[in-house]
C-alpha cells in the first residue's frame, strides 16, 4: 500500500512539473450529478470538476475525499474550510477546499506547485534578503486568539532525542511568530503559537490525506507514504476576507525519512533537518503559499528543501517576511 501510493506520489509530481493543469471536459449523470461526483465514489478527483467552485447539486461531496495529485482531504463541514500541504523530498503540493454556507465548494491550489526535478539542492533565484516574492494563502491565525499546539513526544524517532526534536519543533514555529530572517527586517506577527506540552493525540492525517478536524493542533511523527517528509492540515472558518484558521496539524514522516537537528555535521548523510522543514510547515500555519523553486529557491516557502545536510529553510528570507506582514499589520 506505501508503495502504490508513493509511485502515484510521484508520478503526479513528475506529471505536474512539466504540465500546466488541464481540466478533463466534466461529464454528467442523468441526475445532473457530475460524473466525477458520482454516487459510490469516496474519492473525488480535483482534476475531473469543471472549475474551481463548484454547486452542491452536482458534487454531493458530505463524507467523501476531495484529491489533487497527491495530496487530499475530507471534505469540511459548511462555512469551514481546510488547507493541506504535502512537502516531499522532491518538491510539494497544496490544496484548499473552502465550503460556504450555502455548500458551495470552492478549491484553490488544484494542480499547483508541483516541484522540480534535477539538481534542486542548487536554489535558484535571488539571495534569500533581495527576494521579495510570497504567495498570500489567504487565511491566517486570528490575531485575537493564539494557536495552542502539543506535540506527540513519545512518536519521536529513534534517530533524534526527544528534547532535540521538541526543540526544533519549538524553535521552528517561534522563527514564523517572530519573522526571523538575516535580513534586518520584520515584526513579529501579531498572532501567537503557543506551546502546551506532550499529547499522546495522532495527527490528524491519513495518507496524503487530512482528516476532519478535531479543534486540537498535534504535531507528531508517524507513517506516511515515502518520499513524503511532512503533511500539514489547516484547519478554519471561512471568512469574508481572509479564512481564519482554527487548528493546524502537522504529520512528520517517521522511518522512511531520516531526521537531524545538526544539519551541517560532518557527519550527517542523507538526513533532513527537523526545524528547517518545521518552519516551512509554520509558515504554512501563518497562512502563507508558495513561491516556485525555479526562481525563488532561497525562500522557506519554495516548494523545495533544498536537500539534506543542510539548513536553509530554517530563517526567513525577504518574501517570506513580506508575506507575513502583508497579512498581519
Ligand atoms: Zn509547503
Amino acid at each position: 500500500m506505501r508503495r502504490l501510493l508513493a509511485s502515484g506520489l510521484a508520478l503526479a509530481v513528475a506529471v505536474l512539473a512539466v504540465t500546466t493543469f488541464a481540466r478533463t471536459p466534466a461529464a454528467e449523470t442523468a441526475e445532473g450529478v457530475l460524473e466525477a461526483c458520482g454516487p459510490g465514489k469516496q474519492k473525488i478527483y480535483a482534476r475531473d470538476l469543471p472549475a474551481a467552485v463548484v454547486n452542491p447539486e452536482r458534487c454531493p461531496v458530505a463524507g467523501r475525499e476531495i484529491e489533487d495529485g497527491g495530496v487530499g482531504s475530507v471534505v469540511p463541514p459548511r462555512g469551514e474550510s481546510v488547507h493541506a500541504e504535502v512537502l516531499t523530498t522532491t518538491g510539494a503540493e497544496e490544496l484548499e477546499i473552502g465550503r460556504r454556507e450555502d455548500g458551495t465548494i470552492e478549491l484553490g491550489s488544484v494542480g499547483e506547485d508541483a516541484g522540480v526535478a534535477g539538481d534542486f539542492a542548487k536554489a535558484v533565484g535571488p539571495g534569500e534578503c533581495s527576494d521579495p516574492e510570497f504567495t498570500d494563502g489567504e487565511r491566517r491565525v486570528p490575531e485575537d486568539s493564539a494557536l495552542l499546539y502539543e506535540i506527540n513526544k513519545a512518536s519521536t524517532p529513534p534517530e533524534l532525542s526527544t528534547r532535540d526534536a521538541v526543540g526544533a519543533i519549538r524553535r521552528a514555529g517561534a522563527r514564523v511568530v517572530n519573522t526571523e530572517s538575516n535580513c534586518r527586517m520584520g515584526d513579529r506577527v501579531p498572532a501567537g503559537l503557543d506551546y502546551g506540552g506532550k499529547t499522546n493525540q495522532k495527527a490528524n492525517v491519513d495518507g496524503f490525506s487530512c482528516k476532519n478536524n478535531d479543534e486540537n493542533s498535534v504535531v507528531a511523527f508517524g507513517d506516511l507514504p515515502s518520499g513524503i517528509l511532512a503533511v500539514t492540515c489547516n484547519w478554519g472558518i471561512v471568512g469574508p476576507g481572509y479564512d481564519e484558521t482554527v487548528a493546524s496539524d502537522i504529520k512528520v514522516n517517521k522511518g522512511d525519512v531520516q531526521w537531524t537537528t545538526s544539519p551541517g555535521s560532518r557527519s550527517c548523510r542523507g538526513m533532513w533537518d527537523l526545524e528547517g522543514v518545521m518552519t516551512h510547515e509554520r509558515g504554512h500555519t501563518f497562512g502563507l503559499g508558495h513561491v516556485s523553486e525555479t526562481g525563488h529557491g532561497n525562500l522557506t516557502m519554495s516548494t523545495n528543501i533544498n536537500g539534506a545536510c543542510q539548513m536553509a529553510e530554517r530563517t526567513l528570507g525577504r518574501g517570506d517576511v513580506l508575506g507575513l506582514g502583508n497579512k498581519y499589520r
